[in-house]
């Protein structure tokens, strides 16, 4: 999508398009931000202002100094690039191989998932790099993009390095990461760095509202989905605004799949039993937990796709999203330790449950230590081979750390 219509992050749009207007544009970006704040949005836009092929100037006819360049959206540069498949511009994500071997098709076939410790790895990089060093068929300017550039490991990012040391005269990387601590400090002193923050919430409220109002997109219909945006009630708003923090990303998520809310609510709700349950219940909660983790991934990978990898890689299909479900848990205990911040609350909506119900049985030091056991069964998930054990055992701990009455 053209600038225009990217919602926020107006400082480092700006930025952008001086630096295209200047023809000054760096080697290499480094996006920052939170997930789902709209990262490779803001690259995609980028792409495609350096290469539409009718660009605007909105503050002027002409590509003078003080005129800030667009891209039209609606060439099919500009199309090509919003569906990633214009050969110029490339958006390299991290994906995880999982080998299976399906019982009716003993030959060991490939599945490809986006998994949460997936890694842009050595494989992917050598071959940006090849295409790198290639020549553009048809842009001004090419544009690759490496989401999560944090998962690089050592050995891809210091490939990638070399590639940046000695860069083609008309290639643009942009980097994005919501952790660029984890990035090697030579990649980072390569990129100009652009910091793009989580949105206001009546910003995220106004924009959700607006779309709400305003009925598909032309791309929306392109791709077959004419159906109008859900008329949601002004609480269920509310709900996905607090939940999201700012990310826009994530309420659209939200939005489209309104499911992950009702397991959201599941989950909370035996969370909120704790405080009473006899040690047999926190047990079964445990093996529950994996049963609504389950769940949890059909309801994000909605599509045929998804439900074939979680059949035949049950395990790494559980064993990645526990980490999203862990995630959750981890908030409602990080909660108690600002209950009067509502501004603070990752789980907003449920202040007077966690005040009355939840905070008198975990008094800070014991909401530390359940954060703490959560994030401890989350690191675990890597080693621990048994995930019915790994649930149940954290469940048992939590029961155990609560106040004796
Ligand atoms: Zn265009």
């Amino acid at each position: 999508m053209p600038f225009a219509q990217v919602v926020g992050h107006q400082g480092a749009i700006l930025a952008l398009q001086r630096a295209l207007l200047a023809q000054r544009v760096p080697t290499a970006y480094l996006f920052v931000g939170p997930p789902h704040i709209g990262k490779t949005t803001l690259a995609k836009a980028f792409a495609q202002a350096a290469n539409c092929e009718s660009p605007r100037y909105p503050r002027g006819e002409t590509s003078d100094a003080e005129a800030l360049l667009d891209a039209c959206g609606e060439c099919q540069t500009c199309v090509r690039i919003e569906r990633e498949t214009y050969g110029d511009t490339r958006v390299l994500r991290p994906r995880r191989r999982v080998e299976v071997k399906a019982e009716e098709d003993p030959q060991k076939q490939e599945l490809q998932a986006e998994l949460d410790d997936a890694l842009l790895d050595v494989r992917l990089i050598e071959r940006l790099r090849m295409e790198a060093a290639a020549s553009a068929v048809e842009a001004r300017r090419r544009v690759f993009i490496l989401t999560q550039a944090e998962t690089m490991n050592a050995e891809a990012a210091n490939r990638f390095l070399k590639t940046l040391e000695e860069p083609p005269p008309d290639l643009t990387f942009i980097l994005t990461t919501a952790q660029p601590s984890r990035l090697l400090p030579t990649l980072v002193s390569r990129c100009q760095i652009s910091v793009l923050h989580p949105l206001h919430r009546a910003d995220l409220k106004a924009e959700l509202m607006r779309r709400m109002t305003a009925g598909p997109t032309a791309t929306a219909v392109e791709k077959g989905d004419t159906g109008a945006w859900p008329h949601l009630p002004p609480e269920r708003v509310e709900q996905i605004v607090s939940l999201s923090g700012g990310a826009l990303g994530r309420a659209l998520n939200l939005v489209a799949k309104p499911q992950i809310l009702q397991l959201r609510e599941e989950l909370l709700e035996a969370l909120g039993r704790l405080p009473s349950m006899e040690l047999w219940e926190a047990l079964r909660e445990g093996e529950r937990l994996l049963d609504l983790t389950e769940r949890w991934w059909l309801a994000e990978h909605p599509d045929e796709a998804g439900a074939e990898f979680l059949k035949r890689a049950h395990d790494t299909a559980v064993r990645a999203e526990l980490r999203e479900t862990l995630g959750v848990m981890q908030s409602w205990f990080r909660d108690l330790l600002a209950l009067e911040r509502v501004d603070l609350l990752a789980n907003a909506d449920r202040q007077a449950a966690l005040r009355t119900v939840v905070a008198p049985a975990y008094p800070p030091h014991a909401a530390l230590a359940a954060a703490e056991a959560v994030e401890q069964a989350r690191a675990d998930l890597r080693q621990n081979p048994n995930l019915r054990l790994l649930t149940e055992a954290l469940m048992v701990r939590l029961l155990d750390l609560r106040r004796k009455s």
